[in-house]
């Protein structure tokens, strides 16, 4: 049974404003406490993928831990959890119009968690994430990553009968390097002053990522399947040491190694985390008002 689960408090109210010391008015998201739990598992491709944050769209590769691997940078993964997060928000109030960049509205619970800014005169805020992603690197080298041309190009007329389409996107196609399904990625993310609450959205908003896929916006490519491993509030482990602990062959993933890294009561189990997930359409119901925004 993982430890730190049941001791987190149910929800925090961010938005509760506080007196200081010295007379000023503050709201509880900028009063931090060191308290943090680290999120930390693997993600598996299961489609094509693109990560690239170069204007020629060339591949995000780093030189990392004695191979040139593929990177998921912390701040992309985390842009897409906020878009997810948003529509899971939106999912159990229609009206919930908070959407990041353009229209933070700086007191509902995605502004809270992901953090946000406004500078409008007189109105300066800024909120900072509590929410901190960490850059993800590929177990496996570029070269057994990215997929090549005629390869590619066999899967796509295959599975997808590109041929009927124009002979300006089959030249498209044709010229894309992907990174290929199978491909594996560790991670580590930290939620500072959690709460059940925060767990319960970080499930529900990682199954909807993975589904959404991790490469841009529009090209639908890149979903992933999350195994979240462990939950602790002593993060001793490295992101080296888990790109060592895990043995990829072909599409077998050994994590043995990866599991042992972490106490008995530090894992966490696939239906200790679905516990949590579950109690989600509750919690929010619960604490609508706060989740949502305060009246100004
Ligand atoms: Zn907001």
């Amino acid at each position: 049974m993982n430890r730190v689960l049941p001791t987190l408090q149910e929800f925090q109210d961010f938005g509760a404003r506080f007196q200081t010391a010295s007379g000023e008015k503050l709201e509880r998201v900028y009063l931090r406490n060191n308290r943090f739990v680290a999120i930390i598992g693997y993600k598996v491709l299961k489609d094509f993928a693109r990560f690239t944050s170069h204007e020629d769209l060339s591949m995000d590769v780093l030189e990392y831990h004695g191979k040139t691997r593929i990177y998921l940078t912390g701040l992309k993964r985390r842009a897409v959890y906020r878009r997810a997060s948003e529509a899971i928000l939106r999912q159990y109030d229609v009206e919930y119009n908070c959407a990041t960049p353009d229209h933070q509205c700086m007191q509902c619970y995605n502004c809270f968690a992901y953090g946000g800014v406004i500078a409008i005169k007189n109105e300066t805020k800024a909120i900072k994430s509590r929410i901190k992603t960490t850059t993800s690197f590929s177990v496996q080298n570029d070269e057994e990553s990215i997929i090549d041309e005629p390869e590619f190009h066999n899967m796509i007329h295959r599975n997808l009968r590109m041929a009927e389409e124009t002979e300006e996107k089959k030249a498209s196609i044709y010229e894309m390097v992907l990174i290929r399904p199978g491909v594996v990625f560790p991670f580590i993310d930290i939620i500072f002053n959690p709460a059940r609450f925060d767990i319960a959205m970080y499930c529900e908003t990682v199954r909807r990522a993975d589904a959404e896929g991790y490469g841009s916006r529009s090209s639908l490519l890149g979903t992933m399947e999350t195994k979240i491993v462990a939950i602790t509030d002593d993060l001793k482990v490295s992101q080296t040491e888990l790109l060592d602990a895990i043995k990829v062959e072909g599409i077998r993933v050994d994590d043995h190694q990866f599991i042992s890294l972490f106490g008995p009561d530090e894992l966490v189990s696939r239906e200790e985390l679905e516990t949590v997930r579950m109690e989600l359409p509750a919690l929010i119901e619960k604490n609508r008002k706060l989740i949502y925004g305060r009246e100004k």
